[in-house]
């Protein structure tokens, strides 16, 4: 799906992180695995976000990557949507 130049933001579905770390791997500066061993996405100042459903803006320099975790991602668990309307553009409920 073509996203245009629309600002995106991506959260994890903790319930479903394997914990392999590929997110982490691919995209460092946005995901990130914790102590409790799943992968949570950071703020832009690299802060941890644990809230459920936390969201964290995608810089843009970083699309590729974070897409593709989310295509790599094992668990089906990483959402990435619009941040104007909310729908999934990559993730287990993109259409
Ligand atoms: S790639 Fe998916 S399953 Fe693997 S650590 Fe990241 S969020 Fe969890």
């Amino acid at each position: 799906m073509s996203t245009g130049n629309e600002a995106l933001e991506v959260w994890i579905d903790q319930d479903l992180c394997t914990g392999d770390g590929i997110c982490a791997q691919y995209a460092p500066e946005v995901f990130e695995l914790d102590i409790d061993g799943l992968a949570y996405v950071k703020s832009g100042d690299d802060e941890l976000l644990q809230t459920e459903g936390a969201t964290t803006p995608v810089p843009l320099p970083l699309l590729t990557d974070v897409v593709d975790s989310a295509k790599e991602c094992p668990g089906d668990c990483i959402h990435v949507r619009r941040i104007s309307d909310r729908v999934e553009v990559y993730g287990p409920d993109a259409e």
